[in-house]
């Protein structure tokens, strides 16, 4: 008995620490791999789209690998206790499995609420990162969000429930050369004024005033934080329908996002109940166009 436990405990040792390194070793080919991946995007909005749908993820698996590695490699420590009885052995197991579970559990909470502010930093970097127009090789320039707007589909423009799309118009004032990219208005994430963290997330858009051929509109976006579950508005212009689908008009005034001073209003209400309401806006004259027409429902 004696014999045939200690025979298994070298076999395991010796499995133990090969499966460790190896989780190791996965642990680091996947971060290289997405390091590789990455820099071998030229176009800066791919980088973008890369790095929202990849990084967290690459980097938990990363996590994950070297969190299993731990736990096998605490499977082969104090040896010397686990030869006395094979209670110890299952003690050892069990301390590693807690500590390898703790981990991954810790490493997903900080992927979940605290990473994305780092990651939208990275983002912004590339989404922001002056394009250069490829005919010609000039610097374009950022339309501020004010001109560009919310463009929304033909078929969306009914529905009340739906998650805007933002625009972002580069504009070569050269040659007049525009160029235009889409990003997912729901994928990034703001501040939340209650717990600092970047996990502000908008849930729903209220379309209050449906824009004409003529006329703007108006809609209401809707976040939620979804770490303390705090709420917040937001209201938006929407631009004019365009005639034609998909054809973009440049503004006759271009206006561009380097220009402006003020990035954006926020109006915090402190209503008589306790409760406050906090409001956003993209420039001065919206907010003040929301404060005139404000009155408190309910
Ligand atoms: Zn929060």
């Amino acid at each position: 008995m004696e014999f045939t436990y200690s025979k298994f405990l070298a076999i395991w040792q010796v499995f133990a620490l090969v499966l460790s390194g190896l989780a190791i070793v996965t642990g680091i080919v996947i971060f290289i791999l997405h390091k590789l991946r990455f820099s071998s995007i030229r176009d800066y909005k791919q980088k973008y789209d890369y790095l929202a749908a990849n990084d967290s993820k690459m980097i938990y698996y990363v996590i994950i690998s070297f969190a299993v590695a731990l736990t096998l490699f605490i499977n082969t420590v104090y040896n010397a206790t686990v030869q006395i009885s094979y209670v110890w052995f299952f003690v050892r197991m069990f301390i590693a499995i807690c500590l390898g579970t703790l981990i991954i559990y810790i490493s997903y909470l900080m992927m979940k609420f605290a990473y994305p502010s780092t990651l939208e930093k990275k983002m912004k970097k590339w989404r922001y990162k002056p394009r250069v127009n490829k005919k010609t090789g000039n610097v374009m320039k950022l339309l501020s969000e004010e001109e560009e707007d919310v463009h929304l589909d033909e078929g969306m423009q009914a529905e009340e429930n739906v998650f805007s799309v933002d625009y972002d118009v580069w504009v070569d004032e050269e040659s007049g050369d525009v160029q235009i990219e889409k990003y997912p208005g729901h994928l990034i994430a703001h501040q939340c004024n209650s717990c600092g963290f970047k996990t502000m997330k908008l849930v729903k858009e209220e379309i209050i005033l449906a824009p004409t051929e003529h006329t703007d509109g108006e809609m209401i976006k809707n976040y939620q934080c979804s770490y303390c579950k705090a709420k917040r508005t937001k209201t938006v212009k929407v631009a004019k329908l365009s005639q034609t689908e998909s054809h973009y008009e440049l503004p006759v005034h271009l206006h561009f996002k380097e220009e402006e001073k003020v990035n954006m209003v926020t109006i915090e209400l402190n209503i008589s109940n306790g409760k406050t309401k906090i409001y956003e806006f993209t420039s001065t004259k919206q907010a003040s166009e929301f404060l005139k027409e404000y009155k408190l429902e309910d």
